[in-house]
């Protein structure tokens, strides 16, 4: 098996090379290491290997591994890019340093808040449900300048949109959307590419990309 640091380096080539390509500097783009389903004898090697960005997609699972981690690491910085109960807001508010799944009116009022009694400005990615697929997670389209709205007149902090094309379609089209979306909207952040896509949603103006299988391996 090969080991973490040395997966960590090919992708970190790839991302280098896509930049490259498109004419952007790497700094513009964040890697996100996404450690969902990975226990701390996983995700160490890639903190001793230098990375410092990780996601995961569960409130209580970060709040088991993450706090222990960030005693040795605790320049690490903890993206939430799974679905977001309301409920679980303070606790999201209070463990992650940004949150890319604001998608509806009701978790516009939690996050603020939650923000509001932490003292504490979460950077948050509107996630748009960018295939309008019925079963999928996010804003639609024509919600969005209304969701917007409503998390500007809450100052909500607006990093950006996110969004998960479709599986197994071609996602540039995907990618390009939610960049055009974005622009429009005068957003600075992409969260957009996994393990599959990453390259492609770079050249298309990713900002984040949110890898998980390219780096750890299969999720069991
Ligand atoms: C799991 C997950 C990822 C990472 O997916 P890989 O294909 O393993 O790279 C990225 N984004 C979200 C929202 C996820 O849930």
């Amino acid at each position: 098996m090969e080991s973490a640091a040395h997966r960590l380096a090919q992708v970190e080539s790839r991302i280098l090379h896509a930049c490259g390509i498109a004419g952007r500097p790497r700094r513009d783009v964040e890697l996100i290491a996404v450690s969902k389903t990975h226990d701390a004898p996983e995700i160490l090697p890639l903190l001793e290997a230098g990375q410092r960005v990780f996601g995961e997609n569960r409130v209580q699972e970060a709040q088991g591994k993450w706090p222990q981690l960030r005693e040795s690491f605790p320049d690490v910085a903890l993206h939430l890019v799974g679905q977001l109960q309301s409920n679980k807001a303070e606790e999201a508010v209070a463990l992650f340093d940004a949150i890319h799944s604001l998608d509806r009116p009701s978790l516009v009022k939690a996050l603020a808040k939650a923000m509001d009694k932490a003292g504490r400005r979460v950077p948050l990615f509107v996630q748009v449900n960018i295939g309008a697929e019925e079963q999928k997670g996010g804003c639609a389209i024509a919600e969005l300048p209304a969701l917007l709205d409503q998390a500007r007149a809450a100052d909500l902090p607006l990093a950006g949109l996110m969004c998960v094309p479709p599986l197994d379609v071609e996602p540039a089209p995907f990618f390009a959307l939610l960049d055009k979306l974005a622009g429009d909207h005068g957003l600075a952040g992409r969260s957009m590419g996994m393990s599959g896509d990453y390259e492609t949603a770079i050249m298309l103006g990713a900002t984040h990309v949110r890898v998980g299988t390219a780096l750890f391996g299969d999720r069991g």
